[in-house]
């Protein structure tokens, strides 16, 4: 067995980018396997639980944790990881602030399991079978694991040492991480996010910002965007102002409008409301000065109402560590 300090990858509710990010170290990855035993990431090999279990606690030196926490399982995995390891980070925004999966806390369990298993196009279901949690086969009990009421973040079920934000976290990011734990030295106080700036993806855009004037928003695929202006003031809905940076503003490099993956930045506590906020600030109103108040909110709810779904533009990475939580019950 290796003497050199053991590595951990494990994903909850995700997609799998946050595993394909750690690929995209590319050679940087030789001096991973150089620096650590990497032992545990269901997607790449085939340790198994028991060889996790069987490991004395905080035998693992370092585990990146991505993804949501959707199940029993999920947070099963969560404790155990964390009882193992030296440093758990919450890798990536679905294990930060429940990202996409947490947009389904708008919707009852009950609701998804209906479109998936029942109103779903390419479902046939006459006996209306539904996963259970057990099910009795000739070979024996089958289990799966409890489907939760609400996806949750990861630090909303055990204490995480450092998040690494990003859908998925950019591979210097992940480097920068790594190389703190290598270097030894001092590591930045707990909680700290680690790789990323202090201020917003607006500071690191080099898009020409002007006058912040907004008649109506656009979707990306109604208008071709300027490539040199700022594209808040093109009215696409670009979270930007509201985003941590780190990233470079890779989406406004691309032309499109940064969707708010790095979450909030230092020192806001829910990056929606944040948003929310300044697209207040930007609306124009100029044109309705002395109008009555009635017709004012009538042009500022036309305004709104160019933006479709709300949650999905303000939370898309945050719902779950959200003020709102986005909970829905039946
Ligand atoms: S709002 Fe978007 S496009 Fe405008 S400066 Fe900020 S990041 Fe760049
Ligand atoms: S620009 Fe925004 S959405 Fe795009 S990678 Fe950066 S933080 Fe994420």
């Amino acid at each position: 067995m290796s003497n050199k300090p053991k590595l951990a990858m494990f994903w909850g509710a995700s997609c799998g980018g946050c595993e394909i990010a750690l690929v995209n170290l590319h050679e940087r990855l030789l001096d991973v396997d150089e620096a650590f035993d990497f032992m545990f990431c269901p997607c790449l090999m085939d340790t198994k639980l028991r060889d996790i279990e069987a490991l004395p606690d905080r035998g693992i030196a370092l585990t990146l944790f991505n993804g949501a926490i959707r199940t029993a399982e999920n947070e099963e995995m969560a404790h155990l990881m964390r009882r193992k390891s030296q440093l758990l980070i919450a890798f990536g925004a679905c294990a930060k602030g429940g990202s996409i999966p947490a947009l389904s806390n708008l919707h009852a369990p009950v609701d998804h399991f209906a479109s998936i298993y029942l109103d779903n196009p390419t479902v046939e279901n006459h006996s209306l079978i539904f996963p259970q949690t057990e099910t009795s086969m000739p070979e024996g009990e089958l289990q799966l694991p409890a489907f939760y009421g609400r996806v949750k973040s990861l630090s909303q079920v055990v204490d995480v040492d450092y998040v690494i934000p990003g859908c998925p976290p950019e591979p210097h990011q992940i480097w920068n991480a790594i190389e703190l734990v290598l270097q030894g030295g001092p590591l930045p106080p707990r909680g700290s996010v680690l790789g990323t700036g202090q201020t917003t993806v607006c500071e690191e855009c080099d898009r020409r910002k002007e006058d912040k004037k907004i008649t109506r928003f656009y979707r990306t695929w109604e208008i071709i965007p300027d490539t040199e202006r700022c594209l808040l003031e093109q009215g696409l809905v670009c979270m930007g102002i509201a985003t941590r940076d780190g990233c470079g503003a890779l989406c406004p490099q691309a032309n499109m409008p940064c969707s708010g993956c790095y979450g909030a930045p230092e020192g806001v506590l829910d990056q929606g409301a944040k948003m929310v906020a300044a697209l207040g600030s930007i609306i124009d109103i100029d044109a309705l000065k002395g109008l009555p108040e009635s017709e004012i909110t009538a042009h500022i709810d036309k305004v709104l109402g160019s933006i479709p779904d709300y949650a999905g533009t303000f939370y898309k990475f945050t719902l779950a560590e959200s003020l709102l939580k986005g909970t829905v019950r039946r």
